[in-house]
């Protein structure tokens, strides 16, 4: 998102975010952290694994995918109100971008002014086992596909800069059925799940997302399900 997006969200921020408090910041690993956000704004809210949230990072805005959104729960005190509560998992990929910099500065008790939840992907209609395709952006979205759908096959398909490091995340995060490879190697992966019949969700990286399409189609493979990037090289805040 543009500054100018980041400035007329600003100006309607305080009519339609969300405002929570961050309640626990969790380093995961070196590159990952689990970001709890609490408030009573948070309540009452729909939400489907999938779902994605635009935050403020600083003057922009940067998105990012709950894992789980609930509405139970005490104030404080133990008063008997509703509290609504979420958690997301940032990858800090670089030093010096807004998303980045705003999650390694992140502190309990920040301001966490939420737009959303939003569909971004929803797997409710989608026939039998799923494959989730992606990367370290996609572990969030791993996590809630396969929390929420527990009666359903999820199988994980990951390429990350560091793959231990991506897969202990992932682990840690509940995924069982998880594959993490360097980039650009998951073709062989995804062709076994297809031929099994699971039904692709394709997120992360643009250009892998388009490099697997490409490879499918030349082998006159139809390419069903969903499709979400996360991020694309050279683009800010691809949204
Ligand atoms: C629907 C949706 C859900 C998402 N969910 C999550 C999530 O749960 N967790 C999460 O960590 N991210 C998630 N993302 C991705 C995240 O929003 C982007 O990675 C975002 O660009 C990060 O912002 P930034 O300020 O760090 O980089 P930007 O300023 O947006 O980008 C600057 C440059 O950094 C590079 N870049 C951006 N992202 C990456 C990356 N991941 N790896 C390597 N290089 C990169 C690109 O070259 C880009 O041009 C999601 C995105 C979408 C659209």
């Amino acid at each position: 998102m543009s500054s100018a997006k980041g400035f007329l969200a600003g100006l309607a921020g305080r009519f339609i975010f969300r405002h929570g408090k961050v309640s626990a910041v969790t380093w995961l690993s070196e590159h990952f952290v689990r970001i709890d956000v609490e408030g009573a704004q948070l309540a009452g809210v729909k939400f489907v694994a999938g779902d994605k949230v635009q935050i403020f990072v600083g003057e922009d805005m940067r998105t990012y995918t709950p894992v789980e959104w609930s509405s139970e729960g005490l104030q404080p005190g133990g008063a008997a109100s509703r509290m609504g509560k979420t958690f997301f998992v940032g990858y800090a990929h670089g030093t010096d971008t807004p998303g980045t910099k705003w999650l390694r500065a992140l502190k309990v008790g920040d301001e966490a002014p939420l737009f959303g939840p939003r569909r971004s992907i929803d797997a409710t209609d989608l026939p039998g086992p799923l494959v989730l395709i992606g990367d370290e952006t996609s572990v969030a979205v791993a996590a809630s596909l396969t929390r929420v759908k527990s009666d359903r096959h999820v199988t994980v398909l990951l390429e990350a800069n560091q793959p231990d490091e991506t897969k202990r995340v992932a682990e840690a995060l509940g995924l069982k059925h998880v594959t993490v490879t360097a980039r650009g190697k998951l073709d062989a992966a995804l062709l076994a799940q297809l031929d099994v019949g699971a039904t692709p969700i394709f997120t992360g990286r643009a250009a892998t997302i388009q490099s697997l399409k490409q490879a499918l189609r030349a082998q006159q493979r139809t390419v069903g399900g969903l499709t979400r990037a996360y991020w694309a090289e050279g683009k800010r805040g691809l949204d």
